[in-house]
This record gives structure tokens, C-alpha cells and sequence, in this order.
């Protein structure tokens, strides 16, 4: 895995930048309707938030990527807190890249040891996105333009998360919120999935448009199967129909030979795989997770990189408020043709962070500093399964 980009970003306004307190949470609600993938299914929805406190009273909010399997989330808690934040003890850091190079460089002999690359980079990431929170306040300014002085404030969105077998019922409740665009889970039954897909693009009108996620259920000639049948459908893309570690060359044959643009990235887990993504030419659309590998540190270059190479920014994101936020800020602020993935599923640590955003299709981002909240909500606090705090 190759070290993230962390030259030339943006420093801390307030100076040199010493932490006094971090916080962490993880958060678990029970859900009626599970979320189910073709790996797996989650019948609670967790989340892991972050809180980062400077000497001056600075603060930031951030995200730890925690989906699945859910049992995860409170090992985060842990890690950020036992484990990372001693490392940011009696250091003064002048940008929040600083901070995530030393957390980067500390824990690299660690993740070796430990077998855990995806927890470290989860954790590391949520820190991160908490640090450019605290950067942007300390700055006056939301992230977005924080990061870049011509981010818009609004992004267009899609719908996700959408199970292919209810697909009738949920796709009618996205457009009632007010999305155009729908993505639905496939990668179950090859005959119903493409049956659905033909159903559901009848009853799309002419603003709409639908994207499949099979979430790597499948190999090569499964995906070319659904891939050649779903041709005549017009899908916006076809997400992660191989493995995220599947050979170069069967990305290349299906891109050639399936008919239908593909998308991946989520399980992307460093700026090597990117890299090595963009110049293959094979993917369409890119989406990294800045919860799950790189915060705003690594995502901001992977995104200019994967824009500079002629493929469409796509940020991946299907967790809490804080995470999602953060997401809408880093494409406001990056542009190109991207959409904001937003998940479909009710999930309070979701809503109940954001408040409604969605109007015309559009992803409209909250005018304060920062990600523009100024605390988790109270109401959530019945949904706190352990808090951690460490201090300097
Ligand atoms: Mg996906």
C-alpha cells in the first residue's frame, strides 16, 4: 500500500495545533427492514464518531467507517482512543495531513503485526476528518470552502442501499424525497435480478436514471451474463460486479466486452490501487470512502487524481451523519460530474445528524463552518453502546 499524498494542504489558521481531548462514540440502532448485501446482511446499523478538541478549544467531528460487520464499531472506540490518540500527545501539528502522516507512519510495523489494515485505516481516517472539521472552524469557513474557494453547495445525489427485491416499493419513496437517481443491490438470483432491472426501468421517468451494486458477489462470466442482460436497460453503471482484488484483466474484458460502465472503489484500500485503477482505463466511475481509508487527507489528491485521469469522482458512503457530510463537502469541493451517494435506508445516526437535505435531486450542504453541526444531536445519546475519551 503506498503512503497517502500529503504534500502542500492546507494548515491549522489557529497555528500549530496541540490536542487536548478526543472523544469517541459508537452508536447502535436497531432497524425493522435489514439492510441485506449479497455478503451479508445488517440488521442493526452502527456508527463510530469522533471528536476532537484542541488546546484552544477548537473543535472538529469526524467518522469512523464501522458497516460490517457491525460487531466492529466499538473495537474502533478502542483503537481511537487507546491506541492512536496517546501518538498525538505532546506534539504541536500545523496541518491536519501532518497529523494523519504521523498517525500513518506510527501504526505502519503495527498493522503488520496485528493483521488489522482496515480498522487502522478506518480509525486514522475518522481522526482525520475530525481535524479538517476543526481546521475549517478554526477558518470561518465549511470545509468545502475550506478546501477549495469555488466549491459549490449543493451536489446532486442518488438513492442507495436499495434491496432489488423491494426495490418497487423503496425506488416510489426516493423519488417522494426527492431524488432522480436510484441504485439497487444485485448479486443474489441472476434471473430476478435482471427481471427487476427490466421492471424497474419501465417505471422510470425520463430525468431518471438507475445504477446496480452486486457488492462483489460475482466472477467473470456471472458478471458478463448480467452485464450483456442488462445492456438494453441503460444502467448508469454496473458497481463492483467482480471482486475489488479480481485480475486487472477481467476488469479490462468486461469493461470491453459487458457493454455497461462500471464503477468501483469502496474496497480500494490505498493510493496504489488507485493509481493502478485510473491508468487500467477500466472503471468509469471511482468511489473512494474517506470513512474507510484516508479521511480528507488521502481522498482530496486520490480525487483530483481520478478526475485529472478522466474518470468520474464518485464518492462511496453509507454510514452516519457525520461521515456523510463530510463526503458531500470533499465532492462540493473537488466538482467534476459527481453524484453523492445517500443511503435509503431510515437510520436516525444518519438523519438525525443531517436534518433533510435532499430537494430536486440535489444534496443541499448546511452553511455553518466546518461540516456545519455544531454537536451530535442529544436525542442520540439512548443510542450510545460506549464513549472513550482520552485526554492530553
Ligand atoms: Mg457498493
Amino acid at each position: 500500500m503506498t503512503e497517502p499524498d500529503t504534500g502542500s494542504m492546507p494548515a491549522f489558521p489557529g497555528g500549530g495545533l496541540r490536542l487536548r481531548r478526543l472523544d469517541a462514540w459508537s452508536l447502535r440502532v436497531a432497524i425493522e427492514r435489514p439492510v441485506e448485501t449479497s455478503f451479508g446482511i445488517m440488521r442493526d446499523r452502527p456508527a463510530v464518531f469522533v471528536r476532537a478538541e484542541a488546546e484552544d478549544g477548537s473543535f472538529g467531528y469526524g467518522e469512523i467507517w464501522c458497516n460490517f460487520p457491525a460487531c466492529g464499531a466499538e473495537h474502533r472506540v478502542v483503537m481511537a482512543i487507546d491506541e492512536l490518540a496517546p501518538m498525538l500527545t505532546g506534539r504541536a501539528f500545523d496541518a491536519p495531513a501532518d497529523a494523519f502522516g504521523h498517525l500513518w507512519d506510527k501504526t505502519r510495523v503495527r498493522v503488520l503485526q496485528t493483521g488489522e489494515p482496515g480498522p487502522y485505516s478506518q480509525a486514522i481516517a475518522g481522526i482525520d476528518i475530525a481535524l479538517w472539521d476543526l481546521a475549517a472552524r478554526q477558518a470561518g469557513k465549511p470545509l468545502r470552502h475550506f478546501i477549495a474557494e469555488g466549491a459549490v453547495d449543493a451536489v446532486p445525489a442518488y438513492s442507495s442501499g436499495i434491496h432489488i427485491a423491494i426495490a418497487h416499493e423503496a425506488v416510489p419513496e426516493a423519488r417522494a424525497a426527492g431524488f432522480r437517481n436510484f441504485k439497487v443491490k444485485v448479486g443474489f438470483d441472476m434471473a430476478a435480478d435482471l427481471a427487476g432491472i427490466a421492471g424497474l426501468r419501465k417505471s422510470l421517468g425520463a430525468e431518471e436514471r438507475l445504477f446496480t451494486d452486486a457488492n462483489q458477489a460475482w466472477g467473470l462470466d456471472d458478471a458478463l451474463t448480467f452485464a450483456k442482460g442488462a445492456q438494453a436497460y441503460g444502467l448508469g453503471w454496473l458497481e463492483e460486479p467482480l471482486r475489488a482484488d479480481a485480475p486487472a484483466a477481467d476488469w479490462a474484458r468486461l469493461a470491453k466486452d459487458g457493454g455497461v460502465p462500471l464503477a468501483a472503489g469502496e474496497n480500494f484500500t490505498g493510493a496504489l490501487d488507485f493509481d493502478a485503477a485510473i491508468a487500467a482505463k477500466s472503471l468509469s466511475y471511482m468511489q473512494p470512502d474517506m470513512a474507510k481509508w484516508g479521511g480528507v487527507t488521502g481522498c482530496l489528491p486520490v480525487a483530483r487524481a481520478i478526475l485529472a485521469g478522466g474518470v468520474t469522482y464518485r464518492p462511496h458512503y453509507l454510514g452516519g451523519g457525520v461521515g456523510l457530510l463530510a463526503s458531500a463537502n470533499l465532492l462540493a469541493a473537488v466538482g467534476g460530474p459527481g453524484l453523492l451517494e445517500v443511503d435509503n435506508n431510515p437510520n436516525p445516526l444518519r438523519e438525525g445528524v443531517t436534518g433533510e437535505r435532499i430537494a430536486d435531486g440535489q444534496f443541499h450542504l448546511p452553511d455553518g463552518p466546518g461540516l456545519g453541526i455544531e454537536a451530535i444531536p442529544d436525542g442520540l445519546g439512548e443510542h450510545v453502546t460506549l464513549h472513550r475519551i482520552w485526554k492530553a
